[in-house]
């Protein structure tokens, strides 16, 4: 565990709108700067960046948070890996983790990086031939396999657990980083064995090239005893490799997708390396999987120019409409290259050479076409198709938070479907951008005031609790978090419990935290009316209950009761001098 001292320091000593102008293009605008949300697609602004107050805010998408979680959600970091990255930058020492304390993910990169070593010394030794051969039939030159890291894993078993163990490494983390298996067998307690076993082994590292995980690959032409074994095999997710986030061929692809201003999507290790080995660099591939949408983000971080290769038979044509949607939703339009039918990019390439690859790049169709093409169907005149197709089509417009591609693909469709814009617009349009909330009223908009300044100021959020009230808030969300604030130890946790808010309130805070809020006296007066609000709201409860047992007992022909209720009644609004309405 890194020390809560040292993390404070750090957190002090950095500059969030620096490390933020890494990933976004800043402008100053009064207190905050502003730029274009890394994490959801926009046209326009939305993401805001306080230096004074050391968090970033998204009134797009809602994202929040400090430096870290920046940090943390662009590398794909761990929060110590990304307190230790941002010390290391202004230079702020961190100690050394406490033995036994908190896990980090560091140890998990060390044993795959160590893998990796292993795996590619094993590929240039003797046990690695038949590997080698098999390369080299499919064109790889020698300088691509030192490139791309390939290497192999020997079949014995316990070797990569033996070379871990040799090198001093824990054989826990490999477990933990999904490279070696437990036995399940009671007898053999303790034993482990790899879970890469003859295959030839494809590094997959993140987006700054460290290795996260690895691919495998059986050799072809052998005839296994028993069930087939998968032909490719994935290390097992772990903290550091969420498979639907990454993409192979990403850190070998980025200088070259800058240069190429454009990236080609494939669909196996084989294909990034042919195309790459072909001179055509800026390509990557999911792990197995169709595009997430996650995957699409990051690509978009360094291109917007997506062109993914499908096949051109019909099945390939439903893909690519099929992946539209993921596409828009990561803030692009995309294009799809169709090959010939039955030939896939690495064996396209290698027969055909880069110029005719280029020849079918060049020819890439908006995939919107695919799209909309698909849903009108090959009948576009059947009764009710139009109708369906609008449907869907202002289905997926709901999603689109931009107004620039909502238009475009209204446009875009209605031509394609021959149904006016309006009625795809109609049931489609994004909700209008929501605009700062006027100073609530009432005690229910009392409570979310309540919150939204006690996120702001500690000492607030003391004396909201000092008063008692926050055992009268009704709003569920509004006590869980005034709870939590009232018992945060320091900004971390104040930030941390900020982010959990529900969405519209994060926009509060982060308004208020901007300095868009009044000032000090005018808080100080909301402070105070929302509290007695909420106290005024709980004595007129207690009077009404007063007088329904007042009416019961009248009601009834009870006078004694009836009696006994007036004096209570009496003796309450003798207390609260301030008479309540009911
Ligand atoms: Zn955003």
């Amino acid at each position: 565990m890194i020390p809560d001292e040292a993390i404070r320091t750090v957190r002090e000593r950095a500059n969030i709108a620096e490390v933020v102008s890494d990933v976004v293009a800043l402008r100053r605008r009064g207190r905050s700067a502003t730029g274009l949300c890394p994490f959801h697609a926009e046209k326009t602004p939305s993401f805001t960046v306080s230096e004074e107050r050391g968090f970033y805010h998204c009134f797009g998408c809602g994202e929040h948070g400090d430096v870290f979680a920046f940090v943390m959600k662009t590398q794909s970091l761990s929060f110590p890996e990304a307190v230790r990255r941002v010390a290391e930058r202004f230079g702020v020492p961190v100690p050394e983790e406490v033995a036994g304390g908190a896990r980090t993910t560091e140890p998990l990169a060390q044993v795959n990086a160590a893998a990796a070593t292993f795996f590619r010394t094993e590929l240039a030794g003797s046990a690695g031939t038949r590997a080698r051969a098999y390369l080299r039939e499919r064109g790889l030159a020698d300088e691509t396999v030192a490139r791309f890291g390939l290497g192999w894993a020997p079949g014995s078993g316990e070797a990569l657990a033996r070379h871990l163990r040799a090198r001093g490494l824990r054989v826990e983390d490999a477990i933990v980083a999904g490279l070696i298996l437990r036995r399940d067998r009671p007898d053999a307690r303790g034993s482990v064995f790899d879970r890469f076993r003859e295959r030839v082994m494809f590094p997959i590292a993140d987006a700054s090239g460290k290795v996260v995980a690895f691919g495998g690959r059986i050799l072809p032409g052998r005839t296994p005893v028993g069930d087939p074994p998968p032909k490719y095999l994935n290390s097992a997710e772990s903290p550091i490799f969420k498979k639907g986030h990454t993409l192979y061929g990403l850190a070998q692809a980025r200088d070259a997708i800058r240069r190429a201003g454009r990236v080609i999507v494939v669909e196996g290790y084989l294909d990034v390396i042919a195309l790459s080995e072909a001179g055509i660099g800026e390509v990557v591939a999911p792990l197995g999987v169709a595009l997430t949408v996650d995957q699409l983000r990051l690509v978009r971080r360094f291109s917007e120019h997506v062109v993914a290769c499908f096949d051109g038979d019909a099945a390939g044509r439903r893909a690519a409409a099929r992946s539209f949607p993921s596409f828009l939703e990561a803030g692009l339009w995309g294009r799809a290259a169709f090959l010939p039918g039955g030939d896939d990019p690495d064996s396209f390439v290698r027969r055909e050479g880069r110029a005719a690859l280029e020849g079918y790049l060049a020819a890439a169709e908006p995939l919107v076409d695919a799209f909309v093409l698909e849903l009108a169907g090959t009948d576009r005149e059947a009764v009710g198709r139009r109708a369906d197709a609008a449907r869907e089509v202002a289905r997926l417009l709901k999603r689109v938070t931009s107004p620039y591609e909502h238009d475009l693909l209204a446009r875009l469709a209605a031509e394609r479907l021959g149904v006016r814009e309006e009625m795809l617009r109609s049931e489609g349009a994004p909700e209008p951008t929501p605009t700062p909330a006027p100073a609530a009223r009432g005690s229910a908009g009392a409570e979310a005031m309540l919150v939204e300044l006690m996120a702001d100021d500690p000492a607030i959020a003391a004396r909201v609790a000092a008063s008692g009230v926050i055992a009268d808030f009704q709003h569920p969300d509004w006590r869980r978090a005034a709870e939590a604030l009232a018992a945060a130890g320091g900004d971390a946790e104040r930030n941390a419990l900020v982010c959990a808010l529900p969405r519209e309130m994060r926009d509060r805070v982060a308004r208020r935290l901007l300095g868009e809020g009044e000032a000090v006296e005018e808080r100080e007066q909301a402070v105070q009316d929302c509290i007695g609000s909420i106290h005024r709201r709980r004595e007129a409860a207690a009077r009404r209950q007063l007088t329904d047992e007042l009416r019961a007992a009248a009601g009834r022909g009870d006078e004694a009761a009836a009696d006994a209720a007036k004096q209570k009644l009496r003796a309450f609004d003798a207390e609260h001098t301030q008479k309540v309405s009911t």
